[in-house]
């Protein structure tokens, strides 16, 4: 009998888990041919989301949970739960059910049958996302995708089923800074993608401030590529190329005109212009020496306070 394991990333869903639960067992019991390993990860919740998980668990042998010390974002629940998952087959699933849970059978049937590595959804629309949001989005995979190697899918959600295999490779990329959109792209695999419309979640707020997505999509492009730095050094290049021009046309003004060199006001302008420069270039430059900084430390991803699985040795 295949086990699969659902990981569920909960951060203060007091209201999205009855009916996402109850959504969850209709699924589940439809696919009555497979044992399910459910993996809540609550990911440092203030509200009473713990205790319903704890609730739930009690009359019900299939979830396990993992409680962090504090919120460490989604991107690190999602990696506590690839660590703890014993299943054959693992997916990652929000508790707000914008990823369908009645999706799973056709994920399953996908892998099993048709013999991908995975199968990942991808929404067709983003309706109901705020225009400049989706705008945004959008430039954010054009460019992405032209500058690193890891490809990134326009619209793809973290809900996806995945072999053990895959999961071991994810693992293997041993990162403490985790954008696993990239980390999916980087590992490759043969991934089926589904495409189904947008859901508003069912309960509750989404936790992504505009704000917050500009830091998130920013850490992408450090993550996943360096040609910020090639374009600091292209810019160097550039300037040194103009200042050599400028400095052959004026000796030879004053050779043949005999002009006096003058006008501070443009020099003004110069000086600021290669200032800013030099000062953006070295700012990208912090912004790759930051990333090195904090995986040198490797601190953990995570941390837990409490949890019904005994730890791993
Ligand atoms: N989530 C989490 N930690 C966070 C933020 C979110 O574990 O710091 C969980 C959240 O409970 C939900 C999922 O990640 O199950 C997706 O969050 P959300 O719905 O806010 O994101 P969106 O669907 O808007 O992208
Ligand atoms: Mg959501």
């Amino acid at each position: 009998m295949d086990k699969i394991t659902l990981i569920i990333p909960v951060f203060n869903e007091q209201e999205s888990l009855k009916p996402f639960y109850t959504e969850l067992n209709r699924v589940t019991e439809e696919m009555n041919e497979q044992e399910f390993e459910i993996l809540f990860v609550d990911d440092g919740s203030t509200d009473i989301s713990l205790e319903m998980i704890k609730e739930m668990a009690s009359s019900d042998r299939r979830i396990r949970y993992i409680s962090f010390s504090r919120n460490f974002g989604k991107e690190a629940a999602m990696y506590a739960g690839f660590v703890h998952s014993t299943g054959d087959y693992v997916a990652v699933m929000d508790a707000d059910l914008q990823d369908p849970p009645s999706l799973l059978p056709e994920m399953y049937k996908g892998i099993v049958e048709e013999g991908y590595d995975s199968v990942a959804t991808r929404r067709v629309t983003r309706k109901g996302e705020p225009k400049v949001r989706s705008f945004f989005a959008r430039r954010f995979y054009k460019l992405i995708n032209r500058i690193s190697d890891a490809k990134m899918v326009d619209g793809a959600r973290d809900y996806r089923l995945m072999s053990r295999k895959m999961v071991d490779a994810i693992l293997a990329m041993s990162e403490v800074n985790r954008f696993s959109k990239g980390i999916y792209g980087w590992i490759g695999f043969n991934t089926k993608w589904l495409a189904y419309e947008n859901v508003n979640r069912v309960a509750g707020k989404s936790k992504w401030s505009f704000r917050k997505l500009v830091k998130y999509s920013i850490e992408g492009i450090v993550d996943f590529s360096t040609l910020p730095l090639k374009i600091s050094s292209f810019m160097g290049i550039a300037l040194c190329i103009l200042g050599a021009l400028a400095i052959i046309f004026l000796v030879i003004r004053k050779l043949v005109f005999g002009d006096p060199v003058q006008g501070w006001a443009s020099l003004t302008c110069i000086v600021l212009f290669v200032g800013g420069v030099q000062l953006f270039c070295i700012g990208i430059m912090g912004q790759y020496l930051a990333r090195t900084y904090l995986e040198t430390k490797k601190r953990p991803v995570y941390l837990v306070r409490e949890s019904n699985i005994e730890e791993k040795e």
